[in-house]
């Protein structure tokens, strides 16, 4: 079964429209370069689509009625909305998901120390990356820091062509045999990722004066202290815009296309609604999934579960029974990239069931690894209806598994979808280089990721038990 390359026979219209996906979409991401700033940006994007609060609505008792659009941001890292349908709540959604947080650096609590000269922020990796790949390159701060008074100040440092930036150093190779004979796993230590952050002392300061300094820009620039390290999220990113990738510009390398190179077109395709459709129409992104979707903003948490109780709620449909009802006849998209197939690293490979770059969107029966341990296997009555949908709209579509047999393996957020019981499938876009600093997309597949998520809004139904 071969899947064709999904530029081929592409009329200049829909050139131009890959063209002006693919431009939104790095804006998209150049905006929202963490889950806080993605929450942000798609707040802002669903409210010019006249999207209403969901958490105002349910101070004042404002009851949903079909047609309704509304949002809800939860703790600034997880955001979901609705397009209600004519039919019940307790007849299931058309649900799509994705996640917003990245594989990155974060900087510890008590980060701020001086040595030989040098000051440094302290860090703790975030997700699975390989170490080595972050040395030597450009790096921003991105996040929060929030004051004891509850005060938050915003820090996105780097990206701007006036900004400094940050990097954590690397060993020259006239003095690095012993580095170079290490396996890539300990090339670096994950508690020697440290940031550099200055080097000119501040007159007057005898003792660390160098920190001090780094101190007074921050007291002056922020109005923080060391103290307020205590309470700040600070992730150091990759410095820099997307870019489009190649001579005949068909790719983007950016950050963090993991995973929102499926966040963005899926959103898009819910905002993108018109009028009121049968079913209720829902897009969650959510943060966390890069270490285990824990903790009260990661897709095992019951945040997803509580708002959707609340739109039940306020549609006339309030109590468990109804909600258990809402989430149980769902169907479901949870999307996350595949590992695109590159020739480089064939090996780890099996070419029949593997997604390539440009042959569109990529559906993942299941994921996991050795006898599929951990996955999510979607069934296949529900496969079947996904292929109608997507043949019907002329999706390019392809499936795939991560890897071959026992070479590794990975999971994303359908299972934890799939325990209320719903029809859930693992699907998204292909990525070369996933968890590099810079990822490889193909624009091809961004545009057709967003044409699947448009044909599922509009045309998924109740499969039946
Ligand atoms: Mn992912
Ligand atoms: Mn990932």
């Amino acid at each position: 079964m071969e899947r064709r390359n999904a530029w081929k026979g592409r009329p200049a219209q829909e050139l131009e429209a890959i063209e002006a996906m693919s431009r939104d979409y790095r804006a998209y991401i150049d905006e929202g370069k963490t889950e806080r700033e993605c929450v942000k940006v798609s707040e802002r994007l669903a409210r010019a689509k006249g999207f209403d609060d969901l958490a105002a609505r349910v101070r004042e008792g404002r009851a949903l009625k079909p047609g309704d659009r509304v949002y809800r941001c939860w703790m600034n890292k997880c955001f979901v909305a609705f397009v209600m349908g004519r039919r019940p709540m307790s007849e299931g959604m058309n649900i799509l998901g994705a996640h917003i947080d990245s594989p990155r650096i974060d900087i510890k609590q008590n980060p701020l120390y001086e040595e030989d000269g040098f000051a440094y922020l302290d860090t703790h990796y975030y997700g699975g990356i390989k170490k080595y790949q972050w040395l030597a390159m450009p790096l921003a701060l991105h996040g929060v820091i929030v004051k004891k008074s509850g005060e938050t100040v915003s820090v996105a440092l780097g990206e701007d062509e006036g900004d400094p930036v940050f990097c954590i150093t690397d060993l020259l190779p006239h003095l690095a045999a012993d580095q170079m004979g290490k396996s890539a796993k300990e090339l670096i230590d994950g508690d020697a990722l440290n940031l550099l952050v200055g080097s000119q002392p501040l007159e007057g300061e005898e003792k660390d004066a160098v920190k001090a300094r780094v101190l007074a820009v921050l007291k002056e620039k922020y109005g923080v202290e060391e103290e307020d390290f205590l309470s700040a999220e600070l992730e150091a990113v990759p410095a820099g815009r997307a870019r489009e990738l190649g001579l005949d510009r068909s790719m983007i390398l950016a950050y963090g296309h993991d995973d929102r190179v499926c966040a963005y077109p899926s959103l898009a395709a819910l905002l993108n609604t018109e009028g009121t459709p049968e079913y209720t129409l829902c897009c969650v992104l959510t943060d966390k999934e890069e270490i285990g979707s824990v903790g009260a903003t990661g897709m095992n948490s019951r945040f997803f579960e509580n708002i959707v109780a609340e739109v039940c709620a306020l549609s006339g449909e309030p109590g468990d029974l109804a909600l258990r009802r809402a989430l149980c006849a769902s169907r479901m998209l949870s999307s996350d990239v595949s590992a695109g197939f590159d020739p480089a690293f064939a090996s780890v490979f099996e070419k029949k069931n593997a997604a390539f770059l440009g042959r569109g969107v990529c559906f993942n029966k299941f994921t996991g690894s050795r006898g599929k341990s951990g996955s999510n296997d979607a069934n296949a009555e529900f496969i079947g209806a996904l292929r109608a949908i997507m043949d019907g709209a002329g999706v390019a579509f392809q499936t795939a598994e991560l890897g071959r047999v026992d070479v590794g393996g990975g999971g994303t957020i359908a299972y934890m979808c799939a325990k209320y019981g719903m029809n859930v499938i693992d699907s998204g876009i292909p990525v070369l280089s996933m968890h590099a600093p810079w990822e490889v997309i193909s624009k091809v597949d961004l545009y057709e990721g967003y044409r699947c998520y448009r044909a599922f809004l509009d045309g998924a139904r109740p499969v039946g038990d």
